[in-house]
């Protein structure tokens, strides 16, 4: 059983002809993709590759901006979408699931709380209705 792609035919279909009809991972998924250099490289998979476990795959099209929820991608016109593999974009969601979650204890450290206290004697209030 393949996915049926997240965004329209069309759309998925200039994604595809855009990658070549091959995953466009170069390691997003945390995998290396390393060739026989040894080198980081680009997944492999192509469109109807038979994987083991998987059967023939089908691409994905998904938001090349991975702040973007997946579920963004059926908005976004082509060029904002990138060719994944189903175990790439596994992959990816993975890695931002981590990376929300390393983030998530920071988000109120972000901003130092003495910014917001407002010191009285700096405070200029326009002198509102004055003649
Ligand atoms: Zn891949
Ligand atoms: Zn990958």
């Amino acid at each position: 059983m393949t996915r049926p792609p997240m965004v329209g035919a069309e759309v998925w279909q200039d994604v595809m002809t855009l990658a070549g009809d091959r995953c466009q991972c170069q390691g997003a998924c945390g995998k290396k993709h390393a060739g026989p250099d040894r080198k980081p490289g680009r997944c492999e998979r192509e469109q109807e590759e038979y994987v083991k476990g998987r059967g023939r795959i089908r691409l994905l099209a998904i938001p090349r901006d991975p702040s973007l929820p997946f579920h963004e991608a059926a908005r976004l016109p082509a060029r904002r979408l990138i060719a994944f593999c189903p175990e790439c974009s596994d992959g990816v969601r993975r890695a931002i699931g981590r990376a929300a979650k390393a983030q998530a204890p920071q988000v109120d450290g972000l901003f130092a709380a003495e910014d917001y206290l407002v010191n009285p004697a700096d405070a200029k209030q326009p002198d509102v209705g004055a003649a």
